[in-house]
């Protein structure tokens, strides 16, 4: 077959050197809008369980990912200067860059071609392929050119920008603090030995009230160092990336689709769902899709019935992340009806960010009922049921509104 992906991220890049790597009769070609070594953001986070997955589909890449991340362990929720250790986390950071690069010398090895400095708005611009992998991210346009995909985007309230920092969070931090506009946290983490990811966030209103909304980005940076000076230690905030760009405040998008394929198109990554980032999980979602669709086109002769059994598969196993990403977002929406808490009740809530119940009841009763950072047992059984059966509602209420 020839195939086309269109973006070199984590999902792009992995599905065509799995596939290349067990099925090497395939020409696959990835097109990538920017330069080599050029990417969009600072770190991610992820844990064992995406190791374990990376090492059982290509040991040679795993390795040089697990040799290259830098782990990190343990969290602190750090309120107006008040911090709280939570000892029980442990995961690893990494920057974008570097996973890429892995990937993009892995993928060249196997024999795929990666193109470079080659935007592609439109499906119509690509050679002839039998499969077309949309593999854009968050603001795919060939999902735009998608027919009867039904793309739900739903922007959350909050303002955040993707920061890095040469002050190494060897444990992972979230300092809160109070501005005269109101409360301002970041999510700070290492990725590697000399840096860190520093994603700033804060509702809208505070955005507005600190000026965040017309100030030239190095004054911008400038307000953000003094904002966090005791947490930084001394220590700069970077906003520019490889290719000159100054980092953006933005609202983060919620982005799902009814359908994932639109004949040889198929969506992949961020271009088919995207989760919050306090959740962590989406380079791991891309990745697994990566691995899934690469799974199905190997099993299957026809590309209607790989698209169509990849589509049941992965639908199906983001369901419990995309729920959990949905509670998480808003409880940092919803930072003010907690920051009354202490700093322990606060911190121990925000670790519990994922409960179905918390919103509905008052903070101090969740506290006082189950002051252990661990869940009631029937929370966790209403989540696994409220999953399926809120995705149903979900999706009869979309429908409704469209027709
Ligand atoms: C602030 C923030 C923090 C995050 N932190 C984490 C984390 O800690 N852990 C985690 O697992 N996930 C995290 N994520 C999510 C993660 O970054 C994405 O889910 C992941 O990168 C998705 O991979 P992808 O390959 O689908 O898309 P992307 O990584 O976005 O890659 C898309 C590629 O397509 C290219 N492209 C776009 N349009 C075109 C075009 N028209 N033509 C050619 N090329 C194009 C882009 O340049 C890019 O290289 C975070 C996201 C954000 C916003």
């Amino acid at each position: 077959m020839k195939i086309a992906c269109v973006g070199a991220g984590p999902a792009g890049l992995y599905f065509s050197l799995l596939l290349k790597l067990r099925q090497p009769q395939h020409e696959i070609t990835v097109y990538e809008r920017s330069a080599p070594g050029v990417t969009r953001g600072w770190g991610v986070v992820f844990w064992n369980d995406l190791l374990d997955q990376l090492r059982s589909a290509d040991p040679e890449s795993a390795e040089q990912i697990a040799q290259a991340a830098f782990p990190w362990s343990n969290e602190i929720v750090d309120v107006a200067g008040t911090p709280i250790l939570h000892g029980v986390s442990q995961g690893y950071g990494m920057k974008r860059r570097q996973l890429l690069e892995i990937l993009v010398r892995r993928a060249q090895e196997v024999g795929v071609r990666v193109e470079f400095n080659h935007e592609v708005t439109s499906a119509s611009q690509l050679p002839e392929a039998d499969l077309i992998v949309a593999s854009d991210g968050v603001n795919s346009q060939l999902r735009q050119e998608a027919k009867g995909i039904e793309t739900d985007v739903r922007p959350g309230t909050n303002k955040y920008i993707w920061l890095g920092t040469e002050k190494v969070f060897s444990t992972f931090t979230f300092p809160f603090v109070e501005t005269g506009s109101g409360w301002v946290w970041a999510h700070a983490y290492g990725v590697d030995a000399g840096s860190s990811t520093f994603i700033v966030e804060c509702g809208q209103e505070t955005w507005a009230g600190l000026g965040f909304g017309t100030m030239p980005p190095a004054e911008c940076l400038a307000a953000l160092e003094k904002i966090f000076a005791a947490q930084l230690e001394g220590q700069g905030l970077i906003g520019q990336t490889a290719d000159g760009l100054n980092a953006q405040w933005v609202d983060f998008r919620t982005i799902s689709n009814e359908r994932w394929y639109d004949g040889k198109v198929v969506l992949i990554g961020d271009s088919a769902h995207t989760t919050h980032f306090s959740v962590g999980s989406g380079t791991r979602l891309a990745i697994e899709d990566a691995i899934a669709l690469a799974g199905s086109v190997q099993r299957h002769d026809e590309v209607s019935a790989a698209l169509a059994a990849y589509q049941r598969e992965r639908q199906e196993a983001i369901l419990r992340t995309q729920i959990a990403s949905r509670y998480s977002s808003q409880w940092f929406e919803n930072v003010p009806r907690y920051i009354g808490l202490t700093p322990k009740q606060f911190s121990s809530l925000m670790r519990r960010r994922r409960s179905p119940l918390m919103p509905h009841i008052s903070p101090q009763l969740y506290y006082w009922s189950w002051p252990t950072t661990r869940e009631p047992p029937f929370v966790d059984t209403l989540r696994r049921l409220a999953g399926p059966v809120a995705a149903k509602v979900f999706g009869l209420l979309q429908r409704s509104h469209r027709s």
